[in-house]
């Protein structure tokens, strides 16, 4: 393990970890997209594998301003993400429930990664980074929209889910219907 010996130096292993999620992610994000069964959130997926490009590239200028080569550290985090979200992939259930469980997984890796970018948008700043901190703010703005988006998509396919199975036919269970018998 590498010696950390300031904040900068600390900045600079933050973006190698995140140089490694954001890999992960560009090898991801396309088989979300094709597990994905809401036209919405195949196209969500698909835009913010485009956007997951950008932020590899962002922080290659990132480490490009620090002087440094770009490098990874693999993030054992997203690992783990990304194993969950192949659960969901995987999930033997209707379209909109294995959709909202998508929408879950991926919910749960822009929560990561905006807690990543703000931890080392504030090292950069701290340290008198401007530009790696702009850099780094940028990505933080598309994740925050791509959570937020997730979010209003999951309004309708949580719905969608919800009234597929059963719950809402409001038939009367066989169980429930006595002869009248009020029990107390
Ligand atoms: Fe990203
Ligand atoms: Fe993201």
């Amino acid at each position: 393990m590498d010696t950390i010996e300031s904040l900068k130096d600390l900045l600079i292993d933050e973006l190698k970890d995140l140089y490694s999620a954001e890999q992960q992610l560009v090898k991801a994000l396309p088989k979300m997209a094709k597990a994905a069964s809401n036209q919405n959130l195949k196209d969500g997926f698909t835009e913010h594998l485009e956007q997951t490009k950008g932020h590899v590239q962002r922080l290659e200028e990132a480490f490009g301003s620090l002087g440094e080569k770009a490098r990874t550290k693999t993030c054992k985090a997203m690992q783990g993400l990304i194993e969950e979200g192949s659960e969901a992939i995987g999930l033997s259930a209707p379209d909109a429930i294995r959709d909202a469980c998508l929408i879950g997984a991926a919910q749960r890796v822009e929560h990561y990664e905006i807690a990543a970018y703000g931890t080392a948008r504030a090292f950069a700043t701290q340290v008198g980074e401007e530009e790696v901190a702009r850099l780094l703010g940028e990505t933080l703005r598309e994740e925050a929209e791509t959570d937020k988006k997730l979010s209003t998509l999951a309004g309708s396919v949580n719905q969608e889910a919800n009234s597929g199975g059963d719950g809402t036919s409001g038939e009367v269970p066989a169980s429930a219907s006595g002869k009248g018998s009020s029990r107390s």
